[in-house]
């Protein structure tokens, strides 16, 4: 079931994504050559903690930390723990918050220390997708032309995009219908009306779009073993154009 939301419900949700910023900007600093992704867990627990925030990560089918920490050829769902962090890498943080039973959820790419041109690249297409993507959010629009924003930006690039892994609905719940694929065809699927609020995820690999899940059962990892860049904003169809609730 597709739910609209409403302006009330709306600003609760902005307040989640309020806090999912903070999350996202006290991993930010800690992500530096020597770190742990443990370390970053922590940091991120902290600020749900000051802000009186529950995490919709932890505990969900069982995912024992609050981020995702996903380094290098990981696109998504790496798990937080003893990995130290090098000068070089590239770490994608995707994390949300619950407020009053309302969720946010977003995610952030980020280079450890100095990294190789191709890897500044790989951020940069992510991050230009999310921003095609996030203007296509306007009312009388159709789910398709967010796919095919994002799908433009990073072929033209050069890079693929993963279609295994989607964005979603989000409100009462992390992941609510309908998925948002980062693919195909503009002009198609639902009808963006106001109160929609969706959470918009590109995942876009340096080399083949392939994926496969590691024996944890968790961390999804490219096929060819590139990089894989992540970046995602939970955001709300509204009359004046697209807002994006999971900002400072
Ligand atoms: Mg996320
Ligand atoms: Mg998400």
């Amino acid at each position: 079931m597709i739910t609209r939301k409403s302006k009330e419900q709306i600003a609760i949700m902005r307040r989640a994504g309020r806090v999912v910023a903070e999350m996202h900007e006290a991993c930010v600093r800690a992500t530096v050559p020597g770190a742990t992704t443990a370390e970053i867990d922590k940091v991120a627990r902290e600020v749900l903690d000051r802000r009186g925030a529950r995490s919709n990560f932890l505990g969900y089918h069982g995912f024992p930390a609050v981020v995702c920490t996903s380094p290098n050829d990981v696109i998504v769902h790496g798990i937080p723990g003893d990995v130290v962090l090098e000068e070089g890498d590239i770490l994608s943080l995707d994390c949300g918050a619950i407020i009053e039973g309302w969720h946010a959820d977003a995610a952030v790419t980020v280079p450890v220390g100095d990294v190789d041109d191709e890897s500044r690249r790989l951020i940069e297409v992510t991050r230009r997708s999310l921003d095609a993507a996030v203007d296509q959010v306007v009312e009388g629009n159709r789910l398709g032309d967010i796919g095919a924003a994002v799908e433009a930006v990073a072929v033209a690039a050069g890079f693929s995009v993963v279609r295994e892994y989607v964005g979603h609905g989000i409100g009462t719940a992390m992941h609510e219908e309908p998925q948002v694929p980062n693919y195909g065809p503009p002009g198609r699927g639902l009808k963006l009306r106001e109160g929609l609020v969706l959470a918009i995820e590109p995942m876009v690999n340096a080399g083949g779009p392939e994926t496969r899940v590691l024996d944890d059962g968790w961390t999804v990892v490219t096929r060819d073993g590139m990089r894989s860049a992540h970046f995602e904003h939970t955001v709300a169809v509204t009359p004046e154009g697209p807002e994006i609730l999971t900002l400072p």
